[in-house]
């Protein structure tokens, strides 16, 4: 039972002036009888006489039940057992259950199991009894109302904003408790998402939410939410993490075993003079180092990324200095025409380089996704875009000729309402036509938020722009996505040539990969391409265009024009 209808339930019940539900577990006849009586003016009452019974009855009356009365001789159980067992599940634990005792020892024992009051034996008047169901119930819809606000409604886990709250709180009390910050999500969800559907990953994430609900239960702590398929675990420090993985991925698969797996990030022993979000943010980055492994499903916040976070923190303080003083260079590397009796250079990608003076060239493998994630890289492709634009013009009035330059457009710089403005504004700067520039924009661009991102391309397409589709089968873009998409070349993601000249790999995929191409009509390039047997596998799979180091590396533009003369002899 969901919170949802939990709550649903309260305004009808006034709504339709029914009366709320109340379960009587006890097993004497004339107790059950003398509290029926009291009872049944103000509710409807159902009873059991058995711990069984008394479970059957919880379980197909959970989402209306208000109140449980429960005595603790049962022929069958004990009834703190049965409160111990209900209170430890997320659902019904939410059921007030008052204890009917004659034992004056269990009462302390109910209470810290759970129960929300005690009736004792024999019964008082019927006045008390009626003002404490009624305050009992009272209690329970109220922080019904309250979690219905502070819970995700899918999962009944906290929602982040009261997360944070609760994660202080929590400090509190544990201040001098070491503590874990732990950042748990599904790997590949959005692959799961598109082959099972939503309804099925819905019901993955509601299987971990009540896995991690007992999770904290059992051994303290806080769990929510966050988004999506990430949650957070804020929680006494402990070691057996893969333990924790492999329960919630077995509670999350179900009966499709193994088809789940689990990922956490580990920020151990929290620095709680840190912020909250710092905490959560190191778990995420040991996260992130597992991303794409389906074996490892643990990774701790360590040293190594201490130092990388310093380090990243440097980068992006250079990075205004280092725009102005002109430390970012571009380099061009060929692509040649395979198709040919002889390979044709047909166009150059332009790549960023970082020339940075106390660490020397820094990849942009390293500094690129750093400026996507604030922004910044909107300055920095911006100024490349400016760069390879002048070089452009610089090569068609010192050779009399140029070919094509494609420059990466991230997906950040897809939000910049200036952006056709911007490069149209360099086109009619530098007296060049559309076709001197083409737009490598990467697959996984179209796939986030595809409507607005295809109307964008599509206008620059219309503008004269040739559209490459780079790093294409790294996404998950169906084939139909892909044939509404406005592109002019398909470039193939680096990892299938990677993968299928490995030891062990196949042309399979590639050729697949190719199909998919010339059912576009459009053309395919490859790039990564190292040796000459990759080229000529390429060239024999219908390949049309080849970029990579059989070729030649990312040079800077004045060892770029060899590259073109060559072309002229
Ligand atoms: P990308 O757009 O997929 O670029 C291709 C990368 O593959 C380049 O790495 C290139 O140097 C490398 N490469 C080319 N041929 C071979 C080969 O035969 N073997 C191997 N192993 N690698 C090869 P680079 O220059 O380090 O760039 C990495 C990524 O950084 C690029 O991937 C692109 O996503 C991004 N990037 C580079 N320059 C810019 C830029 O100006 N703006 C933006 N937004 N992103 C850029
Ligand atoms: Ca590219
Ligand atoms: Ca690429």
């Amino acid at each position: 039972m969901t919170d949802r209808k939990r709550m649903h339930s309260i305004p009808d019940l006034e709504a339709k002036g029914r009366k709320r539900l109340v379960l009587i577990v006890e097993d004497d006849f004339v107790n059950r009888e003398i509290l029926k009586i009291n009872m049944q003016q103000e509710y409807e009452i159902i009873c059991a006489e058995t711990g069984c019974e008394a479970r059957e009855k919880i379980h197909a009356h959970s989402d209306t039940l208000s109140l449980i009365l429960l005595d603790l001789n049962l022929p069958d159980l004990n009834g703190l057992d049965l409160l111990r067992e209900l209170k430890q599940d997320m659902d019904l634990s939410k059921i007030p259950v008052i204890v009917l005792t004659a034992d004056t020892e269990s009462e302390v024992e109910s209470l810290t199991s759970g129960a929300s009051d005690f009736i004792p034996k024999p019964y008082p008047r019927q006045e008390i009894i009626m003002a404490r169901a009624r305050r009992c119930i009272e209690l329970s819809e109220n922080r019904d109302l309250i979690r219905w606000t502070e819970r995700d409604h899918l999962t009944g886990l906290f929602n982040r904003d009261y997360f944070d709250r609760y994660a202080e709180q929590y400090d509190h009390y544990h201040r001098n408790d070491p503590t874990d910050a732990l950042v748990l999500d599904i790997s590949h969800f959005r692959m799961m998402n598109e082959r099972f559907g939503k309804a099925y990953c819905d019901e993955v994430l509601r299987r971990i939410g009540a896995e991690l609900f007992t999770f904290v239960k059992e051994n303290g702590g806080i769990a929510c939410r966050w988004e999506a398929d990430t949650f957070q675990i804020y929680c006494p420090h402990r070691e057996d993490y893969p333990a924790l993985a492999a329960r919630v991925a077995a509670a999350a698969s179900g009966p499709d075993e193994g088809r789940v797996h689990i990922r956490i990030g580990v920020n151990p022993n929290v620095d709680k003079s840190g912020d909250m979000e710092r905490r959560f943010d190191r778990a995420k980055s040991a996260a992130d180092m597992i991303r794409s492994s389906l074996t490892e499903s643990v990774a701790y916040y360590n040293d190594d990324l201490r130092q990388k976070e310093l380090d990243a923190g440097q980068l992006l303080d250079d990075f205004r200095g280092a725009l102005a003083e002109e430390q970012f260079l571009v380099y061009y590397q060929p692509k040649y025409n395979i198709q040919g009796p002889k390979p044709v250079l047909c166009g150059a990608e332009a790549l960023v380089r970082w020339k940075h003076p106390e660490r020397g060239m820094v990849s942009p493998g390293t500094f690129i996704p750093l400026f996507e994630h604030n922004g910044l890289i909107r300055e920095l492709d911006n100024y490349v875009w400016r760069k390879a634009a002048l070089q452009i013009r610089r090569w068609k009035d010192q050779l009399g000729c140029s070919v094509p330059v494609s420059v990466n457009v991230s997906r950040i710089d897809m939000l910049d309402p200036d952006l056709t403005e911007t490069l149209c504004g360099l086109i009619k700067d530098n007296r060049l036509d559309f076709s001197d520039l083409h737009l490598e924009i990467t697959e996984s661009a179209y796939t986030e938020d595809s409507k607005q991102i295809k109307d964008i391309v599509a206008g620059l397409r219309n503008q004269g722009f040739k559209i490459e589709m780079d790093d294409f089968g790294s996404g998950y873009s169906s084939l139909n996505m892909i044939i509404t998409l406005p592109i002019d070349l398909l470039k193939l993601d680096m990892g299938f040539i990677r993968s299928a000249f490995s030891e062990s790999g196949d042309t399979g995929m590639l050729k697949i990969m190719m199909d998919i191409a010339h059912h576009l009509s459009v053309p395919m390039i490859a790039e990564g391409v190292e040796t000459k047997e990759q080229m000529l596998t390429l060239k024999d799979l219908g390949c049309d265009i080849v970029q990579g180091y059989y070729f030649s590396k990312p040079v800077p533009a004045e060892e770029f024009e060899e590259f073109m003369r060559q072309e002229e002899k």
